[in-house]
């Protein structure tokens, strides 16, 4: 059915790079034989699911949203991806993205923009645009986002599905590219929280082979979305972001976001203000540390390991045909990061710019600490506009950093997230979301507030 539903939508939502019918068809014969059996593997064993084409995915091509990447296809799976695989879950495909997850709107892939289902003339938030409207546009009940800035949140606001940003540390990111190796997290995206949960409860977890992985047992998230469907929020301590609100944020979205805390109160949650001042900085933080980490991390797409590779004529040198390689594989957005990265790390400007904004992100983890001394969750907007339309934004790459205002210090301090659907805005009739951030391995706390919410 979902495959049926990608063949009647995706031309126009184009959610997906590249669709493995075949390959999801004998996951769901093998899994419908094994229910059959009484052999199920779990509650997903069967239930299909969109990987963002930034995780490795063992015989189907990943190209991160870039044409460098064009013809590669991994040897191995990513750990997320095998653990889906082990779980029985059938992979419908790949999912659409900006390139090297470089973006909020997906309209930096290289393969052209996913369209927002709620209205195809508008953007479906990036850099998971594609996992996010493949789930709203029902060519897929569940997919894999990942959030560096709030890839998995923004695109969950603004196409009114379930996003989850698990604790810096909760899923492997063993074979997920790395735009950012201290920032990038793995996670959910769904219709409903507890969806997200039971995902989450299947990809998460120690891996060996992610030395960043944190070794502990997590709760089961799956029971605390279930404990939280009851609505009651008695005794929850809730802190309302004071620089998370004002000018810039779209009024309807404030609106329903102000309607939402009101409801809180009723749940009976207690809600304080809570003032996180170097959060105003972290935009400007995140910035310089991702294109420093990402500048560093693009530099093994030399034209001789993967991927892409021209060679200009007559008997060009190596480091012609690297120029000539990442000259025409790279889009704008990515050599624009590759040069601010290079740039900051670059000696004589390394203390004044990487240096301060490493300082600036040892501030943001002390206000998210000093908060949650007071609160047990902080809650903002996700994002401070709906989905804005497609081309609006791509000429000015500062107005597009600015939609991940709410979503950036998360990454920063390594804190779990989670996006709810909020309501619509009264003036476009779009969607909106709602964020809960939680304390680092307080990941359960999300899902429970979260489906409390809904
Ligand atoms: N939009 C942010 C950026 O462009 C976030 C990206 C992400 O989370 N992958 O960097």
């Amino acid at each position: 059915a979902h495959l049926d539903r990608i063949a009647e939508v995706d031309g126009d939502v184009h959610a997906f790079l590249q669709v493995d019918r075949d390959g999801a068809l004998a996951q769901a014969a093998e899994s419908d034989a094994r229910r059959s059996r009484g052999e199920a593997r779990g509650p997903l064993d069967g239930v299909p699911i969109a990987v963002k084409d930034v995780l490795a995915t063992r015989g189907l091509a990943t190209t991160c949203g870039s044409k460098i990447l064009e013809g590669w296809v991994p040897p191995y799976d990513a750990t997320v991806v095998q653990r889906l695989r082990v779980a029985g879950l059938p992979i419908l495909g790949k999912t659409n993205m900006d390139e090297f997850a470089m973006g909020s709107s997906t309209e930096h892939s290289a393969y052209g923009p996913t369209h927002n289902p709620w209205d195809l003339d508008r953007i479906p938030g990036g850099s998971g645009g594609g996992s996010a409207a493949s789930v709203a546009a029902y060519e897929a009940p569940l997919a894999i986002g990942t959030d560096t800035g709030g890839s998995i949140r923004q695109p969950g606001a603004v196409t009114g599905t379930v996003g989850v940003k698990p604790t810096y540390g909760g899923v492997s990111r063993y074979g997920l590219v790395a735009l950012a190796n201290s920032l990038d997290q793995a996670g959910p995206v769904s219709r409903t929280v507890l969806d997200a949960a039971m995902l989450h409860d299947v990809i998460g977890g120690h891996d060996l082979r992610d030395s960043t992985s944190i070794k502990q047992d997590w709760p089961s998230f799956t029971e605390a979305a279930t404990q939280g469907a009851s609505g009651d929020l008695a005794g929850l301590k809730v802190g309302v972001i004071t620089e998370m609100q004002g000018d810039g944020w779209q009024p309807g979205v404030m609106a329903r976001f102000t309607e939402s805390v009101e409801l809180m109160v009723k749940a009976g949650a207690e809600v304080v203000e809570v003032s996180c001042p170097s959060f105003v900085h972290a935009l400007a933080a995140y910035y310089l540390i991702l294109p420093a980490e990402a500048s560093s991390n693009l530099a093994k797409f030399d034209a001789m390991r993967y991927g892409l590779r021209v060679t200009p004529d007559g008997d060009p040198s190596a480091e012609e045909v690297m120029r000539a390689t990442r000259d025409a594989g790279f889009g704008d957005e990515v050599k624009r990061r590759i040069i601010l990265g290079t740039y900051a790390l670059s000696s004589g400007y390394y203390d004044a710019y990487y240096g301060q904004a490493q300082k600036i992100r040892t501030l943001i983890s002390r206000d998210f600490d000093a908060a949650f001394e007071r609160v047990d969750v902080l809650v903002s907007p996700t994002a401070p506009t709906t989905a804005f339309r497609l081309g609006e934004k791509l000429d000015d790459p500062i107005a597009m950093y600015l939609n991940d205002l709410a979503t950036i210090p998360a990454n920063l301090a390594g804190v779990p997230g989670i996006s709810v659907p909020n309501g619509l805005d009264d003036e476009d009739s779009l969607p909106t979301g709602l964020q809960v951030l939680a304390p680092a391995l307080a990941d359960d706390r999300v899902y429970r507030v979260g489906a409390a919410l809904e």
